[in-house]
């Protein structure tokens, strides 16, 4: 059986462990903070390869940022990393094969090859955190675009209440309305300058009305987006991650959804994986180009 190194590499943390091709994890996840400088990144790598070089067909890591087409090199700016880091040379740490993807595509991969959307070739992965991400899949491959950076989930959904999205400028962008951050102002609009996402959510389950305002604003724009993609994709799936998909009401919003949409119906899911998706999808990505050669 093929077994991989396997990273994710994210702004704060930088996550490893042994995957085999079912995307099972063969040892424990070790988790280390992510050093300073981009060298220091890439020392971290090097040794960590080294030292498990002769048990593994290769290596795979996923990453903040746009990767290009070969899955070789990072073509973006990544704001949350070291500078010079979208320099790093991943081709040469290791002589055996290496596959580098974006961190919210592999994670779509993983949920597409052996989680919550397995089984359908046209599927979106949108990931609910402090913003929103996305990975897009289309007849049965990832979409990339020209330099990577496809699936931006950067797309104007309201002009009326004139936010500004922390990630790309604009104002009244979806992602300021579906993200954690865009639960956060809502929480202050209806419950007060102080309240955050956790009050939303409390107040929820106590029954106040405030608090349902909130969330009903927050869930009807992540529709809203929802019925966009839809229309535009034509998916069999979309898949909510991240930190907020475990307080969307599936039901209610896969009806309400599946009722304004163009295409034939998709199903409304939550995602199979947590936290480790990243490094399973990029684990059989890597494993699937093995197989091929
Ligand atoms: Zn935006």
């Amino acid at each position: 059986m093929k077994k991989v190194l396997s990273f994710d590499i994210g702004g704060t943390k930088i996550a490893y462990s042994i995957i085999n091709e079912k995307g099972e994890f063969l040892n424990e996840v070790i988790k280390v903070s992510t050093p300073k400088t981009s060298s220091g990144i890439y020392d971290l790598l090097k040794t960590t390869v080294k030292g498990l070089e002769e048990e593994i067909a290769g290596v795979a890591i996923a990453t903040a940022g746009a990767v290009n087409g070969q899955g070789t090199a990072i073509t973006s700016h990544v704001g949350n990393l070291p500078e010079g880091y979208n320099k790093t040379d991943f081709m040469s740490l290791t002589a055996k094969p290496v596959l580098v993807e974006n961190d919210a595509n592999s994670a779509a991969w993983a949920e597409y090859s052996i989680g919550a959307a397995q089984g359908c070739n046209n599927a979106i992965i949108l990931t609910l955190g402090t913003g929103v991400g996305s990975g897009i899949i289309v007849d049965g491959k990832l979409l990339k675009g020209k330099s990577g950076a496809a699936g931006e989930m950067h797309f104007p959904i309201d002009s009326g209440h004139k936010r500004v999205c922390g990630g790309c400028g604009m104002f009244d962008c979806f992602e300021s309305f579906a993200s954690g951050t865009g639960l956060n102002t809502n929480a202050r609009e209806y419950m007060g300058a102080d309240a955050t996402s956790y009050d939303v959510i409390r107040g929820l389950k106590e029954g106040n009305h405030q608090a349902r305002a909130a969330f009903d604003k927050w869930q009807g724009y992540l529709a809203k987006g929802l019925i966009m993609l839809a229309n535009i994709f034509d998916p069999e799936v979309i898949v909510l991650s991240g930190s907020m998909a475990k307080f969307v009401e599936y039901d209610k919003i896969n009806a309400e959804v599946n009722s304004q949409i163009l295409t034939q119906p998709f199903k409304l899911k939550e995602a199979a994986f947590e936290n480790n998706a990243g490094m399973i999808g990029a684990a059989l990505l890597l494993i699937e180009r093995l197989d091929h050669k």
